[in-house]
């Protein structure tokens, strides 16, 4: 069935190197970026996806902070930062995050992930606390923190070698960093949208350091602004190298861009198509990437939902709070929570098998269900609300 829908899609010849598990080229991922039969890529993406995960979908219980939305680099894509007009600004002290993960504390939490803005006034300390912070309320969990463009932040303020920053960091807490700040590897993009942070070579620097200080890292594409259809796939064609080099990437994540509160509010919204294309090419470019992963937030449960078929193996997680992007723009909203019940339902419904995973996707055993209220309330319902995905 899916090899008839390759085939009258004019597919085959990228179908035969998939199936002998030959590197797709730059040519190859333009072709199928721009292929107008969006089910015949999730078909091929499919393949690739069973061969490398199964019929497994994983998903994690994890808390989302983001200590600071002051920020010194007024990147035009971000509705997230303090400024004029847009959210008040705040600093979280450190007894307000552990507050926040004391909020938490009855759901079996394997991942904390703290991101934020470029706040100059933060000193060398303030992260080494923030670190130690989490692990003294959640000894073990994992801390995936601080992008690329807060790791050159945190490096300036404590003024000495790269590695003995990773080395102070490591020491504190941190376990991996997430994805993020370069957001697509392109100096035209760069330079028209955030020009004040790192350029795409000096991210890959610091994420290379990374590697060899022994941290795992998290790879992302933001798209959907004012990049080209040849970018991403430079982008895709940039990490599949770089993942070649180090090995420390886990997962893919694209991320489409939202346009409301930022300064490309005229721009349009992701659509659902745009979001399986991005997904499907991904899976299907990034042979040296063992997981995909549809970030619900963005891509909305719905369309994380169908992204099962099309590539994505990872629905990420229960989230409980995030600051960064608001489906509708309701900047006053910063729940943004799935429970596991809720989790599992969109795997299952989709005919996949959800797989609870930590941060290096091994299996956890959980037999709770104390972080689901609607599971609580009535056991017979699963559904998912409408208001979910705000
Ligand atoms: S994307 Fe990050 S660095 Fe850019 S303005 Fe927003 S918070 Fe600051």
């Amino acid at each position: 069935m899916s090899r008839r829908l390759i085939e009258s899609a004019g597919l085959m010849p990228i179908h035969d190197k998939v199936m002998a598990g030959e590197r797709l080229t730059y040519d190859d991922g333009l072709a199928l970026y721009t292929h107008p039969n969006l089910n015949a890529l999730g078909a091929l993406a499919n393949l690739v996806r069973e061969r490398m995960n199964g019929n497994v979908t994983y998903y994690v219980r994890n808390q989302h902070i983001n200590y600071t939305n002051v920020c010194n680099k007024g990147c035009k894509f971000c509705a997230f930062y303090a400024q004029k007009g847009g959210p008040d600004p705040y600093t979280m002290s450190i007894e307000e995050v552990q507050n926040r993960l004391r909020m938490h504390l009855d759901v079996p939490i394997k991942e904390v992930h703290m991101v934020a803005g470029i706040n100059p006034k933060l000193p060398y300390s303030y992260y080494l606390d923030l670190l130690r912070a989490v692990k003294a309320i959640r000894p073990g969990v994992h801390i995936k923190a601080f992008t690329c463009v807060e790791i050159a932040e945190i490096w300036r303020q404590a003024n000495k070698p790269l590695d003995e920053v990773f080395a102070d960091l490591r020491e504190a807490g941190l376990d991996s960093l997430p994805g993020g700040g370069i957001e697509i590897l392109s100096d035209r993009v760069h330079m028209e949208l955030f020009g004040r942070k790192l350029s795409g070579d000096q991210w890959m620097e610091i994420s290379k350091a990374a590697a060899k200080a022994g941290l795992t890292q998290y790879a992302t594409m933001l798209y959907g602004h004012i990049e080209t259809v040849p970018e991403r796939v430079e982008h895709l064609v940039k990490m599949r190298a770089l993942q070649d080099e180090t090995g420390h990437f886990v997962t893919f994540t694209p991320l489409s861009f939202h346009p409301e509160g930022t300064q490309l509010a005229d721009l349009p919204h992701p659509t659902g198509d745009g979001d399986l294309r991005a997904l499907a090419v991904s899976r299907l470019m990034l042979d040296n990437f063992q997981h995909i992963k549809t970030f619900w937030i963005m891509n909305t449960p719905q369309v994380s939902q169908l992204a099962q078929w099309y590539g994505a193996d990872d629905l990420d997680g229960t989230i409980h709070e995030y600051e960064i992007t608001y489906q509708d723009g309701d900047q006053g909203n910063k729940k943004q929570v799935l429970t596991r019940r809720q989790l599992i339902g969109l795997i299952e419904e989709a005919g996949r098998t959800p797989i609870e995973r930590d941060s290096f996707y091994n299996q956890v055993h959980a037999d709770d269900e104390l972080d689901d209220p609607v599971r609580r309330s009535n056991p017979q319902s699963a559904a998912i609300p409408l208001a979910m995905a705000r």
